[in-house]
């Protein structure tokens, strides 16, 4: 049985903070489905509660830190059906947030990434492919090459054959200001060609550099990241490692994201039943106090309050429309998100301004997410640029139209409405106010033809983005690393 060692910084919903605790949930859940021999391995934050997941330590694994060897202590436990390995230590005390910022971020990224490769060299189980995600566990990579370096040629060292996966789910978060972690954890700075100066001792483009295969999380966005628009200045070495990239859409899971059975919601409803559906817009629009007119277009978004999400091209669209006479329905906009301290204060401002038109709900509700994705009408994903983006798939399943912007992987998941009667969303492609205006603008006009959305609707709630198709993706990643493992 193929053997995969999944590292994750989030895992919902012990430690959810944005898409990467889904992703961590519900692939390892589809890998096992497909026979893999998956475990994951995650920090264990001072708010995990061991007892109450029935976990137990298994291991004590030393670390080295400098001149000082430091304890890692491995609870085991099976956690929604996944084998979870929780890594305890002195690093992850240090502060109860799971990303408390640097230097205490680059301080337990770093020990956890390090104690994970100590546990395979130390516990007899050892990975056919160790595959990290993201920045905060991208420093096994180095580590392990490095590992590898010091243990060439000697017989019987089972970690050789271990191949890796480096996942990039957002290539800006490269883990700058984990320099002076990486040289007290004692890694070696990476020398290679196309890798900046500046980044040979960052654990992101260490591990790209490094990985035996990189991948992204939608094909488009694995494209981008190789221009200098998108690239954060690692355009250079990605392209340079081009052969090995590659781009796996994500996927949600159908039986969590179900509005049949969603308890959150007040009404549930499905295809066959979608005349229900208007009951929890009602509802919605009574919990945030928003005047009950179901016949009005309400829009909806969901989000962490990021530059990265477009929240400004939204609010300066709306506050056009707003403003233009000419608006050809009326509307309302729902927004539920927390983050940035100055998009939060535009966006409590902007419905302090408009009371009877604009909510802005600021703070993190799972619950009230939920009922954002079924009773609003379309939602917007403007985002500047967006690795996969969760947030379309899930309104798709809820019946809510994406109005997004034409990047990454809301490109490669949300087929354009078009007037020939395919498609399901609307799409724009310039990174400005008017161009998402206008977008909206057909959006509402389309929403006109009640016929017309509710064929679009029911396009959406048929749409297949269930983890199966892209963990079978997975699956021949993994074989394919262990093959070139095999053969070189
Ligand atoms: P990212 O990972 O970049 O934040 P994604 O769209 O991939 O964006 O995933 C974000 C997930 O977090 C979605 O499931 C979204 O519904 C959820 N989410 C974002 N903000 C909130 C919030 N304030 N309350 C509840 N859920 C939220």
């Amino acid at each position: 049985m193929t053997k995969i060692a999944f590292l994750s910084a989030e895992f919902r919903p012990l430690a959810k903070i944005g898409g990467l605790a889904d992703v961590a949930e519900e692939l390892p859940r589809a890998l096992l489905r497909l026979g893999l021999d998956v475990r994951l391995f995650m920090p264990c934050y001072s708010h995990i509660n061991l007892p109450e997941l029935g976990a137990e330590a298994v291991a004590e694994i030393p670390v080295q830190r400098g001149d000082q060897t430091v304890q890692a202590v491995f609870y085991s436990a099976n956690v929604y059906d996944i084998p979870t390995y929780f890594v305890d230590g002195p690093a992850l005390q240090q502060a109860p947030e799971v990303y408390p910022g640097q230097p205490l971020e680059g301080e337990r990224f770093l020990f956890f990434a390090i104690a994970v490769v100590n546990y395979f060299n130390q516990s007899g189980w050892v990975p056919d492919v160790m595959h990290a995600n993201d920045w905060h566990t991208a420093a096994s990579v180095p580590y392990l090459s490095a590992l590898k370096e010091q243990q060439k040629g000697v017989e019987g060292w089972e970690l050789q054959k271990t191949g890796t996966l480096l996942t990039i789910h957002n290539l800006p978060y490269m883990g700058v200001g984990s320099e002076p972690a990486v040289r007290a954890y004692r890694i070696p700075r990476v020398e290679c060609d196309f890798l900046p100066d500046w980044a040979r001792e960052i654990p992101l483009p260490m591990g790209i550099s490094l990985a035996d295969r990189i991948n992204t999380v939608s094909p488009s966005y694995a494209k981008e990241i190789q221009t200098k628009e998108y690239g954060s200045g690692l355009d250079g070495l990605l392209s340079s490692r081009s052969d090995a990239l590659s781009g796996i859409l994500n996927g949600i899971d159908p039986a969590s994201w179900d509005p049949a059975a969603d308890t959150d919601l007040v009404v549930n409803f499905s295809r066959d039943h979608l005349e229900e559906r208007v009951k929890g817009k009602q509802a919605l629009l009574e919990e945030t106090g928003l005047e009950p007119d179901v016949t009005i277009p309400l829009l909806g978004m969901v989000t962490r309050l990021d530059i990265q999400k477009g929240v400004d091209i939204t609010l300066d669209a709306l506050e056009s429309m707003l403003e233009a006479n000419d608006q050809p329905v009326s509307w309302k906009f729902i927004l539920l998100g927390t983050g940035d301290f100055h998009l939060e204060s535009r966006c409590a401002d902007f419905s302090a301004r408009y009371p009877d038109r604009i909510k802005a709900v600021l703070k993190y509700d799972a619950g009230l997410a939920s009922r954002i994705y079924a009773g609003s009408d379309m939602i917007l994903v403007p985002s500047r640029y967006e690795p996969c983006g969760l947030a379309q798939l899930i309104a798709m399943r809820y019946g809510a139209i994406p109005v997004v912007r034409a990047t990454g992987g809301l490109k490669d998941s949300v087929p354009p409405y078009s007037s020939d009667g395919s498609g399901i969303g609307f799409l724009f492609e310039d990174l400005t106010a008017d161009a998402f205006r206008d977008t909206l603008y057909r959006a509402l006009d389309a929403y006109g033809d009640q016929g017309l959305w509710k064929s679009l609707q029911l396009r959406a709630m048929a749409a297949d983005y269930s983890w199966k198709r892209s963990a079978e993706q997975y699956r021949d990643l993994y074989l394919r690393i262990v093959a070139d493992r095999a053969s070189s």
